[in-house]
């Protein structure tokens, strides 16, 4: 098996497209949370959905800085034991990496099945040269992006933008949705949604 550390572009996909494609799959899996804010079910959405989807959910201990793999040619999305506790406890930056994860099954298992690479993920690894690849074909930005996508859906987002005058606090968007505050300002800023206001509003 390749270590994982090659380069392995992927079909790309804009924002707009892994946009909507977190949001179908949110509203298949977890239409609460595509109706109204609040917090996506990532541990329910690993443990009870990718295995009715043919996938194998597994959590293993494996050193500190790694977060998890997605390994599609076994169809197998591993989180680290610790990262898992983590969700568990709604440690926001445990749920955007369960969120990342999730996004590489949805939407790369297929596409690298054959291809007998891992995608693994955590702290300062670098799995290849990432300037040889244009974001959009990036497994690692789109997983990113569907994981914003998943947790802060845009619609819900909005809504709750809109019941606040039209402005939203990091803080606010991060307790709501259970993302960190630096997921919750670069999501903020991605949908232009204007931020910032009166402190604690
Ligand atoms: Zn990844």
């Amino acid at each position: 098996m390749r270590d994982g550390r090659e380069l392995h572009p992927v079909t790309g996909r804009s924002r707009l497209e892994i946009e909507m494609l977190a949001f179908q799959f949110l509203f298949s899996c977890a239409p609460e949370c595509a109706r109204a804010p609040g917090r996506t079910p990532v541990l329910k959405v690993f443990e009870d959905v990718l295995p009715e989807m043919g996938f194998r959910s597994l959590v293993m201990d494996m050193p500190e800085h790694i977060h998890g793999f997605t390994d599609p040619s076994g169809m197998t999305v591993v989180l680290n034991a610790h990262i898992y506790t983590a969700a568990e406890n709604d440690g926001e930056m445990a749920r955007f990496a369960v969120g990342h994860e999730i996004g590489h099954a949805i939407l790369h298992a297929q596409e690298l099945q054959a291809k007998g690479t891992q995608l693994v993920d955590g702290r300062g690894l670098k799995l290849y040269k990432r300037h040889e690849i244009p974001a959009y074909m990036d497994p690692e930005w789109q997983a990113n992006a569907f994981s914003a996508a998943f947790l802060m859906p845009a619609e819900t987002m909005r809504s709750l933008a809109d019941a606040r005058g039209g402005r939203l606090r990091a803080n606010v968007v991060s307790s709501v949705f259970g993302a960190s505050h630096t997921a919750a300002s670069f999501r903020l800023k991605d949908l232009k949604i204007p931020f910032g206001g009166p402190p604690f509003a």
